[in-house]
C-alpha cells in the first residue's frame, strides 16, 4: 500500500473531524495513492439506477444511536466506542425529540442501538415509552453487558417484559474466535447472558420473544451463506450450550472506523476494497437499509445509517436535525452515497439485519 506522503502524519483518532476527514480521504481515494475503486454512484447508475442516485422507500424503521458508552472495544467497532466514550451520550431532551417524532409518525419501528445502549441512563424509560405508543422496539445489545455488573442482570426480565426484540453480536461459536475479535472473556460472558435470555423465554420454539444473532467475518473475507452459517450455529450452539435463538444475520465488515484502521495497518485496504467491487450485487442495491431506515445520532442529528453517522456524512435534506424533522423531505431525498456502500451490495448484501438479496 502506497499512502500520499501528505496524509501520512494524519492518524485516526485526533479528533472527531480529523477522523471523519481522514477516513473520506480514504475512501475517496486520496489519501491511498493506488486505491482504484470507481465511485459507488458510477456503478450503480450503470446497473440501472438513474444518475447514481439511490432514494428511500418508506421510513420503516428509526434506528436510535444512544451513545458511544460500551463496555467493550471490540477490534472492528464501526461506532469505536469503549467504555471512555461518556461524552457522547443522547440526553433526555435529545430523546424527548424522539419520542416527539414518533408520536407524530407511523413509523412502525424502533430500532436501539450504541455502544452498549443499556449504559445510557435513560434507555429504559425511553423502551417503556416507545412501548406505550404501539412501536416494535429492538435493541442492538452486546450480551456481555447483561452480566458486566449486577445492575444489567435484570435486564432480560425487563426485555422480556417490554416484548423488546434483541439483536446481538456473536462472530462465531467458538470462544477463541470471539474472543479475538471482541476481546478476552466475551464468548464465555456472551453465552453466560444468552442462557439468561433462553431462561426468560427468548429463542423458544413456542415464544413471541425473539433473540437474534449478528455473525460477522474475522478478517478480510465476505460472510458465507447465511441460511447455512445459521443452521451451523444453531447446532453447534445447542449441542454444547444448550442456547437456542431464532435467526442469525450475516453481516459485511464495512471499510469504516477501526476495521479501516486494520485494512490500512495491515496493507488490506486495496485488496479488500477491490473484493467488496468484485462482489457487487445490483439485486442488492435496491434493498439497503437505507431505503427504509432514518438513523439518529446521540446529538440529534440524522443520518442515512449508522455508517454514514460515523462519517458525519448527514442527511441531504433540508432539515438535519430532530428539531427540524420533516418525514416528506426525508422520503423524497437522495441518500449519501460513497465507497464505503460498496459493503452493503457486495454478494448477498449487508444490513443491520443481514443479507437484502438472494
Ligand atoms: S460491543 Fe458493539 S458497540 Fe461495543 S465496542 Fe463492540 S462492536 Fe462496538
Ligand atoms: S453504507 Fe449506508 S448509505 Fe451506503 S448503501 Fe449502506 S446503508 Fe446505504
Amino acid at each position: 500500500m502506497s499512502v500520499h506522503p501528505r496524509t501520512q502524519t494524519l492518524t485516526r483518532r485526533h479528533s472527531p473531524l480529523a477522523d471523519t476527514f481522514f477516513q473520506l480521504k480514504v475512501l475517496n481515494g486520496e489519501a491511498v495513492a493506488d486505491a482504484k475503486v470507481p465511485p459507488f454512484a458510477e456503478t450503480i447508475r450503470h446497473a440501472g439506477f438513474e444518475g447514481g442516485i439511490l432514494r428511500p422507500t418508506r421510513i420503516e424503521i428509526f434506528q436510535v444511536n444512544v451513545g458511544k458508552l460500551c463496555n467493550q472495544t471490540c477490534a472492528h467497532c464501526h461506532v469505536d466506542a469503549g467504555p471512555d466514550r461518556k461524552r457522547e451520550n443522547m440526553s433526555k431532551e435529545t430523546f424527548e425529540l424522539c419520542l416527539d417524532i414518533l408520536r407524530r409518525y407511523d413509523i412502525p419501528t424502533v430500532d436501539i442501538t450504541g455502544g452498549a445502549p443499556e449504559m445510557n441512563p435513560h434507555f429504559r424509560w425511553f423502551v417503556e415509552q416507545c412501548r406505550q405508543l404501539g412501536k416494535h422496539v429492538m435493541d442492538r445489545c452486546n450480551l456481555t453487558i447483561i452480566v458486566s455488573h449486577e445492575r444489567y442482570r435484570d435486564l432480560p426480565h425487563f426485555f422480556a417484559q417490554h416484548g423488546v426484540e434483541v439483536v446481538s453480536s456473536l462472530p462465531h461459536y467458538s470462544a477463541r474466535r470471539t474472543d479475538s475479535q471482541r476481546g478476552d472473556g466475551v464468548f464465555e460472558a456472551s453465552i453466560e447472558a444468552l442462557r439468561l435470555l433462553n431462561d426468560v423465554g427468548y429463542g423458544q420454539p413456542d415464544s413471541n420473544l425473539k433473540i437474534n444473532l449478528v455473525y460477522n467475518p474475522t478478517g478480510t473475507f465476505l460472510p458465507g451463506n447465511q441460511e447455512a452459517l445459521e443452521r451451523e450455529f444453531k447446532a453447534q450452539l445447542q449441542r454444547k450450550y444448550g442456547i437456542v435463538f431464532n435467526r442469525l444475520y450475516a453481516i459485511t465488515n464495512m471499510p469504516i472506523s477501526r476495521f479501516l484502521d486494520y485494512l490500512l495497518e495491515s496493507g488490506q485496504y486495496e485488496t479488500y476494497m477491490q473484493t467488496l467491487l468484485d462482489a457487487f450485487n445490483p439485486a442488492a442495491v435496491a434493498g439497503v437499509m437505507c431505503r427504509n431506515t432514518i438513523s439518529v445520532s446521540w446529538d440529534g442529528y440524522l443520518y442515512d445509517c449508522d455508517f454514514n453517522q460515523m462519517l458525519d456524512l448527514k442527511v441531504s435534506a433540508p432539515g438535519k436535525h430532530l428539531q427540524d424533522f420533516d418525514l416528506e423531505a426525508l422520503e423524497q431525498r437522495a441518500i449519501v452515497l460513497n465507497q464505503h456502500c460498496y459493503g452493503c451490495t457486495a454478494g448477498a448484501g449487508s444490513s443491520c439485519g443481514g443479507q437484502v438479496a438472494v
